[in-house]
């Protein structure tokens, strides 16, 4: 099969013709029928401080965002079958620690991650772990069901902020953040205010439904946001950008009482006021890594079956695993939102 692969530290990805793998007695083999680039991704490609510190073996098949059919179940795997849609969750629990046994398998204390720790999907076929291999309504398009792990994060990250009939901001238009904000309107939220540096991403934005796009670059952020919810500042913040400038910001116009879900990840640490930001304003900051297992997806599927979810605008890009340069190509320069294979 063919196959996009990591083969050194220095080189890129190389398309290679690869056996086809066997799935174990605990897993499935699926074939990929749409794989999402994610930003993970190009750490890997490029392999950083990150990449180089997250026990990864090369060589390695590239990509965890995926959606196919089931075309081989492993012995003992029950409740899957073939031809079966799946969606693939990225965090592999070990089942056994406490966490796992207390229905927060997510943030598992061995944790395992797919296309990272084991050969991802960027290619024609993938085994997945059968506890991963989530099955999905046949309504839902590939397309959309190989991008539920990131936008199930943002999704969890807004339902943690109960946003109906709320204010809510979300920071950071890239993909993360643009499905924040799909999911915030789709979960009732009176007002989107969607933040970031760069017009076309805002653009994105509002296509999705955005009440309000703000540059904040460009435009007095603190002051605007206050004058559209009568001084108060919003009741929930979605923080997607990582940027630790913008992180801190967040707390001058969070409303008293409200909620600050982070997801992007800062490269440094931040300075914060805990007295005045967080504890006299009672406000409560939640951290999200990856999706409730598995509530997050039946909440999730429920939403893109329902087809009011509308994501259609993230996904700029479709193309052949052959074009993957290309498509990398456009994600680092941030012409691309979400890119999609079709191997
Ligand atoms: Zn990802
Ligand atoms: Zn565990």
């Amino acid at each position: 099969m063919k196959a996009l692969m990591k083969m050194l530290p220095a080189s890129g990805l190389e398309l290679r013709e690869v056996e086809k793998p066997v799935p174990a007695r605990d897993e499935v083999l699926i074939k990929v029928k749409a794989a999402a680039l994610c930003g993970t991704d190009l750490h890997i490609i490029d392999w950083n401080m990150w990449a180089q510190n997250s026990g990864i073996k090369l060589p390695l098949i590239a990509g965890h965002e995926c959606c196919g059919e089931v075309v081989e179940v492993g012995k003992e795997v029950t409740g899957l079958e073939i031809n079966d849609h799946v969606s693939v969750e990225t965090h592999i629990p070990c089942g056994k620690c406490l966490q796992c046994k207390i229905g927060e398998q997510h943030i598992c204390n061995d944790l395992k991650m797919f296309g990272i720790n084991t050969n991802g999907c960027f290619a024609e076929y993938a085994v997945v772990p059968a506890v991963c291999a989530v099955k999905i309504s046949k309504k839902i398009s590939f397309e959309f069901g190989s991008v539920f792990e990131p936008l199930g994060t943002s999704f969890r990250a807004v339902q943690k902020c109960e946003v109906a009939g709320k204010n809510v901001a979300v920071i950071g238009c890239g993909s993360i953040g643009l499905f924040a904000v799909a999911s915030a309107l789709y979960m009732g939220a009176s007002q989107v205010i969607s933040l970031d540096i760069s017009s076309p991403r805002l653009e994105i934005a509002k296509k999705i439904g955005a009440t309000t796009i703000i540059n904040s670059a460009e435009e007095d952020t603190v002051n605007k946001i206050k004058s559209s919810t009568n001084g108060y500042g919003v009741d929930a913040i979605i923080e997607c950008s990582g940027n630790v400038g913008a992180i801190e910001q967040g707390f001058k116009f969070l409303r008293k009482g409200g909620k600050y879900a982070l997801i992007g990840l800062p490269g440094k640490n931040i300075s914060l006021d805990l007295g005045s930001e967080v504890i006299f304003k009672g406000a409560s900051i939640f951290g999200i890594h990856g999706r409730k297992m598995f509530s997050t997806w039946y909440a999730l599927e429920n939403a893109l079956a329902s087809g009011r979810l509308n994501i259609s605008p993230v996904i700029t890009h479709k193309m052949a695993l052959e074009d993957f340069e290309n498509g990398i190509e456009l994600a680092k320069k941030g012409i691309a939102s979400k890119v999609v294979f079709i191997p």
